[in-house]
C-alpha cells in the first residue's frame, strides 16, 4: 500500500520531538529511542526519550498555560479551538491511520474505518461541554444563605497511555481533560507513540495555545513515575497494566493526586444455549481475536452452554483458521502483528503453560515464521479447551490471540466463575432470552456489559472497570466529574 505523502514527510522528521510549552523540542539529554514496525521488524523512527528534567519544562509550561487564559478561556472560544482541532484530525484520518498501523501494527482497515475516525468524534463530542458545565444552587436549611457549586478545572492533568490504541485512547482522556479546561501532559507508550505527535501537529496547527498540550514521549519507568510524583501535577489518569496503576498509585500520594486507573482485565464472554449462533459465535471471534487479543475488553474466557459446545467450539476454531494473518498495511488483513518481540515471547510463554497445566490445544499456538511473517511478530489465534478455572490462561491476561473456551451447565454456575476473577472491566452475554439478559447483566460485576454484541464504545456512555480493573470512568458525564473539581460557594444575602 502506499502511504499517503503526508505520512512520509511525518516519518521523514525523525528524530521526532518533544511537544512542550507549543515547541516542538529534543529531550535535554539528547536521547532518543527507536520505534520500530512489527510487521516486519524495521525501525520506524527515532523518538525523544524524555528524562526528568524534561517533565519539569512540561509541568512550568502546562501550569503557566493553565494560569494565563486557557482555565478562564470564554467557553465558547475553547469550543472553537477543540473544534477546529477535531476538523483537522478528521481531514487527516487517512494519515493517522497509517501512523498507528505502522507504529502498532493494528490492521489498516481497522485503524482506516475506526481508530482515527473514532478520535475525531470523541473530541467533537466533548468539544460541546464547555459551555454545558453548570453548576446548581443548594437548597440549604439555614436562612439567608445563597448556595451554589461551580465546576472547576483540577489544573494539569497528566495522561499516561499503553499502545494498544493510542488514537483512541488518548482523546478519549485529552478531549474531556481539555474541554472542562484542565492542560495536558500525555505520556504515549514508546511502541505506539507516532500517531499522538502527529495529533500534537494538528493541536498546534489549529490554535491550541502553547502548552495547553504538551507531549512527553520515553520510559514510562522514569517519566511515568515523575509524572505521577509531581507535585505541580493535579490529576492522573493511567491506563495499562493492574501493575503499573498499583506503582503510580504510591508514586502519587505525596500531593493526594486525583488518580483515574484503567488496568487489566479478562474479560467472559457467555454463549447461553439460545442465543442467536451465528452473531454470537462472529462476535465471540471479534471479542477474542480482534486486533490480535491486544485489548482490555477482550472477551478472553468464552464460557459456552454444554447444549451448543460443540457446535460452537467447531465453528469458532474454523474461523480462526481462515483469519486472514499478515501484516497491518495489507487491506486484506484481518489480524496483525503482535505489537513487539517481548509481546510475542510473553503470548508464548503463556500457551505453553496452557499445554503444561493439561488444557487442550485445539488450533493456533505457533509463531509464523515462513517467508514474509519471520521479519515481524506473528502468533496464529490459538484456541484451549478443558483449561481448569485455576489454570494461569484462565487466570491472568495474556494480551494475545489466546482463547480458552470452556463448557458450562447452569446460569447459576456461569454467573459465579465469569465473577471469580480479580478484574472487572467488561463481560460478554449472548441470550435471546430478555429477562436472562438483564439478569446476567446484573449479575456481572464489571464496567461494561455488552448483550448479544461486543467491543462497543460511545462518548456518551461511561467505560472502567470494578475490582483490579480500576477506579474512576472515561465518558459518560462520570468523565466530566473526574476532570473538574466542585465548589460550594455561601453567600450570605440577610
Ligand atoms: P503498561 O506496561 O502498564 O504501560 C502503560 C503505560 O504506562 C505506558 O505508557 C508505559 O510506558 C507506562 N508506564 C510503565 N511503567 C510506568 C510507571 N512505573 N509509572 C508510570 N507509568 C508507567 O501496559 P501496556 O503493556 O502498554 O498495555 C497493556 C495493558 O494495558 C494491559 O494490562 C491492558 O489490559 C491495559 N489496558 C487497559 C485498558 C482499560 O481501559 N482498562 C485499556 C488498554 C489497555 P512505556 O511502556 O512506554 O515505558
Ligand atoms: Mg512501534
Amino acid at each position: 500500500m502506499n502511504l499517503h505523502p503526508n505520512t512520509l514527510a511525518f516519518l521523514a522528521r525523525s528524530p521526532h520531538k518533544l511537544l512542550i510549552g507549543g515547541e516542538w523540542t529534543p529531550a535535554l539529554s539528547g536521547e532518543t529511542y527507536i520505534s520500530i514496525n512489527p510487521s516486519d521488524g524495521t525501525t520506524l523512527a527515532e523518538i525523544a526519550l524524555a528524562g526528568r528534567e524534561d517533565v519539569e519544562r512540561a509541568v512550568s509550561a502546562a501550569r503557566s498555560a493553565f494560569e494565563s487564559g486557557w482555565s478562564d478561556m470564554l467557553p465558547r472560544e475553547r469550543e472553537r479551538l477543540l473544534r477546529r482541532w477535531a476538523d483537522l484530525i478528521a481531514a487527516h484520518a487517512d494519515e493517522l491511520a497509517e501512523l498507528e498501523s505502522l507504529d502498532n501494527g493494528k490492521p489498516i482497515r481497522h485503524t482506516r474505518a475506526i481508530d482515527s475516525r473514532v478520535a475525531a468524534n470523541q473530541l467533537y463530542h466533548f468539544a460541546g461541554w464547555p459551555s454545558k458545565m453548570m453548576g446548581y444552587t443548594a437548597p440549604v436549611s439555614i436562612p439567608h444563605q445563597l448556595v451554589y457549586t461551580r465546576r472547576e478545572p483540577v489544573g494539569v492533568a497528566a495522561i499516561i497511555i499503553p499502545w494498544n490504541y493510542p488514537l483512541i485512547h488518548g482523546m478519549q482522556k485529552m478531549a474531556p481533560a481539555l474541554a472542562c479546561g484542565n492542560a495536558v501532559i500525555l505520556k504515549p507508550a514508546q511502541l505506539a507513540s507516532l500517531p499522538l505527535l502527529r495529533l500534537g501537529d494538528l493541536a498546534l496547527e489549529a490554535g491550541l495555545p502553547p502548552g495547553v498540550l504538551n507531549i512527553l514521549t520515553g520510559r514510562g519507568s522514569v517519566i511515568g513515575q515523575a509524572l505521577a510524583e509531581h507535585a505541580g501535577i493535579a490529576k492522573l489518569q493511567v491506563t495499562g497494566s493492574t501493575a503499573v496503576g498499583r506503582s503510580v498509585i504510591q508514586a502519587s500520594v505525596g500531593n493526594l493526586k486525583r488518580l483515574a486507573l484503567e488496568l487489566g482485565s479478562k474479560a467472559p464472554n457467555i454463549i447461553f444455549a439460545d442465543a442467536d449462533l451465528d452473531a454470537a459465535i462472529a462476535g465471540a471471534f471479534k471479542a477474542g481475536f480482534g486486533n490480535s487479543g491486544q485489548s482490555c475488553v477482550a472477551g478472553a474466557r468464552l464460557y459456552v452452554h454444554a447444549s451448543v459446545y460443540d457446535e460452537v467450539l467447531a465453528r469458532l476454531a474454523a474461523l480462526a483458521k481462515q483469519a486472514k494473518i499478515g501484516p497491518a498495511l495489507a487491506p486484506a488483513t484481518e489480524l496483525g502483528p503482535i505489537v513487539d518481540a517481548v509481546q510475542t515471547q510473553t503470548i508464548l510463554a503463556y500457551i505453553r503453560s496452557g499445554i503444561d497445566q493439561g488444557a487442550t490445544l485445539v488450533c493456533g499456538g505457533k509463531q509464523l515464521r515462513e517467508g514474509a511473517f519471520g521479519q515481524g511478530f506473528y502468533i496464529e489465534p490459538t484456541i484451549f479447551t478443558h483449561a481448569g478455572d485455576d489454570a494461569v490462561i484462565s487466570c491472568e491476561e495474556i494480551f494475545g490471540p489466546v482463547l480458552p473456551v470452556y463448557r458450562f451447565e447452569s446460569e447459576t454456575e456461569v454467573i459465579r466463575r465469569a465473577n471469580a476473577t480479580e478484574y472487572g472491566l467488561a463481560a460478554g452475554v449472548w441470550t435471546r432470552d430478555v429477562g436472562r439478559a438483564h439478569r446476567v447483566a446484573a449479575a456481572i460485576k464489571a464496567g461494561v456489559v455488552w448483550v448479544n454484541s461486543y467491543d462497543l464504545f460511545d462518548p456518551a456512555a461511561p467505560f472502567g472497570g470494578f475490582k483490579g480493573s480500576g477506579y474512576g470512568r472515561d465518558n459518560g458525564l462520570e468523565v466530566l466529574e473526574a476532570y473538574t473539581e466542585v465548589k460550594s460557594v455561601w453567600v450570605a444575602t440577610g
